[in-house]
């Protein structure tokens, strides 16, 4: 069984983005888990010669305000569940939200391995959106840009030190 590494997070962070970074060519696309969650996507990559399952989270993007927190871990549960270690990805130019640091604590109580990934760092955003992420209490985040393909490498020697 390869190690299972999801992509979690609130809506719009750039997980899907940094999935297919992660993914790269060379991933093969596995089915989506039937039944489960439509739109979650799954692939095998190799990061710095580790062979992994990459998971990404989605299905929340349609969901009201009020309940983002909700259902955040109503889709991520069961992946979490799973995973062999869990990236939290945020925002570095929305900064840290209520509904990350909800999502946090709950994650930290799921006693899965937590990676706190800062993307969308390009530029001055990244240096005070990882000092907030700091808060989190989920350890030193790592900050990429997943758009721009900065911090990637750090982020794949990071994973596979973890695996
Ligand atoms: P998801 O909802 O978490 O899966 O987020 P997506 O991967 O769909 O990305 C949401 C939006 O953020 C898209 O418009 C992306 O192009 C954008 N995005 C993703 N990564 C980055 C990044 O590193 N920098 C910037 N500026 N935008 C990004
Ligand atoms: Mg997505």
């Amino acid at each position: 069984m390869l190690p299972i590494v999801v992509i979690a997070g609130r809506p719009n962070v750039g997980k899907s983005t940094l999935f297919n970074r992660l993914a790269g060519r060379r991933a093969a696309l596995v089915a989506d888990t039937p039944g489960v969650t439509r739109d979650r996507k799954e692939a095998e990559a190799t990061l710095r010669g580790r062979r992994v399952r990459l998971v990404d989270t989605a299905g929340l993007e349609e969901s009201a305000p009020e309940t983002l927190y909700g259902r955040m871990r109503a889709s991520s549960a069961t992946a979490v569940s799973g995973a062999d270690l869990v990236l939290f990805v945020v925002d570095a130019r929305a900064g840290i939200t209520p509904p990350d640091a909800h999502f946090a604590d709950w994650l930290r109580r799921q006693g899965r391995p937590v990676l706190l990934v800062v993307n969308k760092a390009e530029g001055r955003a990244g240096a005070n959106a990882a000092l907030e992420a700091y808060a989190l209490g989920l350890g030193d985040p790592v900050a990429v840009s997943a758009e721009h393909g900065e911090g990637l490498a750090d982020l794949m020697r990071e994973i596979a030190d973890r695996l």
